[in-house]
């Protein structure tokens, strides 16, 4: 296993660029996605009076605005890689083109160091992209690579061609992400504490982030407020895993700080949240406080889904919780919902059962395919049946898997279950 923080910790007055690689997918949404924890770091390494600098290849091919400071990002199809050649889809590049990402790289100071992050196993296509043009234009500077992926598929990452790679956790001081490096950036993103105490059996939290540890809420606030003082920041996303446990002592605390100071920010929360944990002054709090994107995490209605989910919401918890959201203030479209499809022995009536459900309290239905994640118990389950999928992360995709290559869902019944969640209801 490879570690950087020593590395980090001693690093000073050496000029470092961080890279965020464009994305190689079916599709891809911007859900208030940015490198967080390369945002960290490289703050981090500017208080070590570093000179940091920022290629974020995903914000760089911004193209029209959504709502909330998103944007459409633009995608440029192309080959098919042999995993997926059978898939009757467009394969496509997220992102910034390779001309432009050459042009910044040439205007760029030769750096000392380049950080280079992965989100998803699957998107290591765009990683070694990046890999091979930012050596082609620095060739005698180090590339370390870091993210997600670097730590689900060490071995495969070390194949790409990085000086080194980042296979564990990293604990570097968290001051704030260095969202300042973006041009006009609309929303900023947090993360009010790493991990999640419980134990789904799909989730990688817990490889990611071993122990669920809360931030102070004071560190939280000064690094919103840091962000909200950029004049283009209106929106702000939570990244947490477990935003509302022990809310009482931490969430309700950093409400009260955002509402008294921060009021004119919306607020966001892409990450499901704890739907037991919402009752009427949690949902109040939500509300008051000017959260307009909440996901609930609901994943299924099946007993022995719900096991694997760690128990974490039956059927009754979540009807409370949706009443609690709307006697708060709440519409019915706010409520969008997680709802599960593809898992090792979930049938397809058991995620129309979830959809149904969620319809029939006039929710919106938010369906996840479920894609393996490396190093989770129901990961292993797959690979009985798909032993290629430790070899090759293409083959862990949501799209790729869930919808032609798992067992437990045809392609037209997932579509199916994709109508039906659009569909809205008679009135
Ligand atoms: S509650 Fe969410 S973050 Fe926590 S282990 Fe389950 S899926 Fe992962």
């Amino acid at each position: 296993m490879s570690d950087f923080a020593s590395l980090f910790d001693k690093l000073n007055n050496k000029r470092v660029l961080g890279i965020n690689p464009p994305v190689f997918d079916f599709a891809f949404f911007d859900f208030w996605a940015k490198p967080l924890g390369l945002l960290y770091i490289l703050e981090y390494l500017r208080q070590r009076k570093n000179d940091i600098s920022l290629i974020d290849c995903v914000y760089e091919g911004r193209d029209k605005p959504k709502t909330f400071g998103r944007y459409k990002i633009k995608k440029m199809a192309i080959e098919k890689p042999l995993p997926y050649k059978d898939i009757p889809r467009n394969f496509y590049h997220f992102g910034i083109t390779k001309e432009a990402f050459e042009d910044k790289l040439s205007k760029a100071e030769p750096p000392d160091l380049i950080l280079i992050t992965s989100g998803m196993t699957y998107w290591y296509l765009g990683v070694k992209w990046c890999i091979h043009i930012a050596k082609k234009f620095f060739p005698k500077t180090p590339v370390l690579l870091g993210g997600i992926y670097a730590q689900l598929c060490p071995d495969h990452a070390e194949t790409l061609g990085a000086d080194g790679v980042q296979t564990k956790p990293l604990y570097v001081p968290c001051i704030r992400p260095a969202l300042d490096l973006y041009e006009n950036p609309e929303y900023g993103i947090t993360i009010t504490s790493m991990g999640c105490p419980l134990h789904c059996k799909y989730c990688a939290s817990k490889r990611l982030w071993p122990y669920h540890k809360k931030r102070s809420i004071d560190e939280v606030i000064n690094e919103i407020s840091f962000q909200a003082s950029i004049p283009t920041v209106k929106d702000i996303a939570f990244y947490d895993d477990a935003l509302l446990v022990d809310k009482e002592e931490h969430f309700y605390w950093l409400c009260k700080k955002l509402k008294e100071n921060l009021s004119n920010i919306r607020y966001h929360t892409p990450n499901g949240l704890h739907v037991r944990e919402i009752d009427e002054t949690c949902a109040r709090y939500l509300y008051q406080t000017g959260f307009k994107t909440i996901r609930l995490s609901l994943e299924s209605t099946e007993p022995f889904i719900q096991k694997t989910s760690s128990d974490k919401v039956h059927k009754h918890q979540y009807v409370k919780a949706v009443e609690n959201l709307l006697e708060a203030g709440y519409l019915h479209k706010d409520i969008e919902t997680y709802v599960l499809v593809g898992l090792p022995g979930q049938t397809y009536e058991s995620a129309l059962e979830a959809v149904t459900f969620v319809k029939s309290l006039g929710a919106t239905v938010k369906l996840a395919e479920y894609s393996p994640i490396p190093n989770t118990p129901m990961f292993k389950e797959c690979t009985k049946l798909l032993p290629i999928l430790e070899e090759e992360p293409l083959y862990q995709n949501n799209t790729a898997y869930c919808g032609y290559m798992s067992p437990n869902i045809t392609q037209t019944e997932l579509q199916s279950l994709k109508d039906l969640a659009k569909k809205s209801l008679p009135s």
